[in-house]
Formats: structure tokens, sequence, C-alpha cells
């Protein structure tokens, strides 16, 4: 296991006071924060060498670029791609799938055709293929969840018909928690000869993965999530897939020859990256990786499973609580969403800021999941990373105590 002193001393933001007490930060499934060596990479970028890539030969322009393409190379060894070309920048999760979906889907999905989601997809998982199914008169299923909250995988088969062209599928819900059997469920899409999208915005920060061995068409993930700065982001796509899909944006960089008439496109990735890209947020990006590498995903992993398994016994404490969420710990990251009977989330969420404890409260972007299955207006979230403690899980619930104190929902002593 992990020095977690060390760790947390590499993160400045977790020695800051809020409202006079020490933070305690459980919103990592909106976004992480960074240790010191991802914001000296920027830092480092903007002092030392700051320049734009591939287009010039003198010293700067040649080092960013190196640094640049160095990051994409980490990024492709840590999620253990064939290539760093299979690896396309862009801002986020939202905009990797918008592009499988505005390119590849939009060629290939037509009238009567099926697109297969599921019940706890983020909006950035839904949304798109919602308009894409309209926009090309194609169905849009939606797998169930089982009354545990883990996906109903029965359910899932049964809507893969020989219609379908892609199954986009999260890989861990972020009001959940749930953990989906990405592998299984790829291999299964695959028989019916549907494409595959995983929406890793939550595992790749959290689970150790392989997207050779998952066996699926596009992963998409974010930066800022796992240490990185914001306005980072990867689509990793297979070959094929990226051989086959037109560029979205036209402009420079993304062009090989270009004449008054016509114009030829780029090698991949850089195909897909129009314009002068995120240079210093890449490299970032790159420093984050390193940093989760030293201390290896299966560290992470195993440290959020021992927190959350704390947190959810401690939450058992709380009458009030309804806890959502698969109590199978091999199925569910490090989140607890959960409502408390007669307490508003949002009033919750400003009481327990007082406190100095950070959470989220909201639909979680996954609205239907939170009105239409969880039949809440809104869930409070706690999620953990790799920086959390057992002492930090105690001061949630210490500060939902107090809540339910200051609300009249419980003895105030
Ligand atoms: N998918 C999941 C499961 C998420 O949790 C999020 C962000 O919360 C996203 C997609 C969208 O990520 P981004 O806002 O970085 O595009």
């Amino acid at each position: 296991m992990y020095d977690l002193s060390a760790v947390r001393a590499d993160f400045p933001v977790l020695s800051r006071q809020v409202n006079g007490k020490p933070l305690v930060y459980l919103d990592n499934a909106a976004t992480s924060q960074k240790p010191r060596q991802v914001i000296e990479a920027l830092v480092d970028y903007y002092e030392r060498y700051n320049s734009n890539v591939h287009r010039g030969v003198h010293t700067l322009s040649v080092e960013a670029t190196d640094r640049y393409e160095e990051a994409r190379e980490k990024v492709a060894r840590f999620i253990n791609a064939p290539s760093a070309e299979h690896l396309v920048w862009v801002r986020n999760t939202t905009e990797a799938i918008n592009l499988v979906a505005k390119t590849w889907a939009a060629e290939r999905v037509g009238p009567g055709d099926r697109i297969v989601v599921t019940e706890m997809e983020h909006h950035s998982n839904l949304v798109p293929w919602q308009q894409l199914a309209k926009e090309r008169g194609a169905e849009l299923a939606i797998a169930a969840l089982g009354a545990d909250h883990k996906l109903d995988e029965a359910d899932f088969e049964r809507l893969l018909t020989p219609n379908t062209r892609l199954a986009a599928f999260t890989h861990m819900s972020n009001v959940l928690g749930t953990i989906t059997p990405a592998k299984r469920l790829a291999e299964s899409a695959r028989r019916v000869g549907a494409a595959v999208l995983i929406d890793a915005a939550q595992s790749v920060p959290h689970l150790p993965i392989d997207v050779q061995d998952l066996d699926a068409d596009f992963v998409a993930f974010s930066g800022h999530k796992m240490l990185a700065p914001t306005g980072i982001g990867c689509l990793y796509a297979r070959g094929e897939a990226l051989e086959q899909m037109q560029p979205f944006l036209h402009g420079g960089e993304m062009v090989l020859e270009v004449t008054y008439e016509d114009a030829s496109w780029n090698y991949l990735p850089m195909r897909f990256e129009a314009g002068t890209p995120n240079i210093a947020d890449a490299i970032g990006m790159g420093a984050a990786v390193d940093y989760l590498a030293a201390l290896g995903m299966e560290n992470v992993r195993r440290h959020e499973v021992e927190l959350t398994r704390y947190a959810l016994r401690r939450f058992e404490e709380l009458e009030e609580a309804v806890v959502y969420g698969p109590a199978d710990l091999d199925y569910r990251g490090g989140v607890v969403s959960f409502h408390m009977e007669g307490l508003h989330p949002h009033d919750l969420g400003q009481v327990l800021d007082t406190e100095g404890v950070a959470i989220r409260t909201g639909h979680h972007c996954a609205m239907p999941l939170v009105r239409s299955r969880l039949n809440v207006p809104a869930t409070a979230r706690a999620s953990f990373y790799l920086y959390n403690t057992e002492e930090e899980v105690d001061a949630l619930i210490e500060a939902l105590n107090k809540a339910l104190r200051y609300f009249g929902r419980a003895p105030r002593s």
C-alpha cells in the first residue's frame, strides 16, 4: 500500500481551510485535485519552452512537440493502447463521444438501426445517441439496472439484435458507482456485429485499464478526473475504426497537402486535431499518468475499495440515509450517492460546506437515472480518490449528523 500522508502532501489544495475547517474534498467524480507534479509541469512549459507544436524548427518548438507527443505515448501506455497513434487529444469525454457520434456513427447508423445504452448513462453518453437516433430514424434501446443497481446483463443481451450498430455504455456510473463488466458486454455486442464505445470517464482514473483486453472500438475519458488539468481528454480508437472515421474539424495541422481546390488528410491521429492543440494541458496529463503509474492503479483501486467499504459501514449508522449503488464492492467504485429522508440534498450540501466538507448534490448529469429510476429529484454524492482518508469519511458522517440536528431531524446534543 502506498504512503497516504506522502500522497496527500503532493496536493497543495488539501492543506487549505474552508469556512475555518480543514477541507474534506469528496467531489472527485466531478473533478479531481491536482498534485504539485502536474502543476509544475504546466509552469515548466510556460516558463521554459512555451511554443507551438509540429510547426517550428526552432528549439522551443521542438521541445514542446517532443513533450506533447511524449505525453500521448505515456497515456497510450497507461491504458495499454497498441500505440500512441490510437489516441486523439480532445477536450474531455463529452467531446470524445460527440466526435464518434458526428463522424463514425453518423455515417453508419441509419433508419431501423439500433443503438444500445444503459439506464445509468451520463448525459454525455446519452444525449449524443438520442439525437443521432432521432436524426437518422434509428432506435435507442436502454438496458435496465437490476434491483441491486448492477447492470442487468440479461436485459443488455436481449437488446442486442442483429440491427444493433453500436453499444455505448459506461464503465463506471458517476451516480451509483456501478462498475459494468465492460469486457463481457463488449464481447456480447461484437457477437451481433455491433461496435462498442465505452464511457471510461470514471474508470480510467480509478481502475487499472487495458483497452486491448477490453476490445472496444472506442474508449473516452477526461484528464481532469485523473489528476490532469481541465480542457484535455482522450478518445482511444481501434486502428480500423480510426481509419474509417472522417475528420470532423477542418483547418491547420489536420491536412497533408492543400491546393485551392482540395486537401488530403494528415496521418493518424493528427487528422482529428485541427488547429493549435491544448499543448500545456496535454503535457500536464502526461505528468498525471506518470503520477498514477508510479502509485500503481491496483493500489489506487485497493485504497478506494477499502475506503468505500468503511464509508458504507458508517452510513449504516444514519437511519435517515437511503444509500444507492451495488453492495458488491467488486462492482462498485468509490462513489456513495444518498438521500436523507426529509432533507433536500442542496440544503445538505450547503450545511456540509460550512463544515469544510465538499460533496456534490443534484442530478449529476444523469437526470433520467435519478428522476425516473431512483425516483428522487436529486441525490447527495460523496466520491473518493487516492488521497482521501477514513478520517475524512468520519468528518462527512459527523457533518451529516450536524445537518440532521440543524434541520431538526435528530435530537440536538
Ligand atoms: N461520463 C461520465 C460517467 C462522467 O462521470 C462524466 C463527468 O462527470 C462524463 C461522462 C463527462 O465528462 P466531461 O464533463 O469531462 O466531458
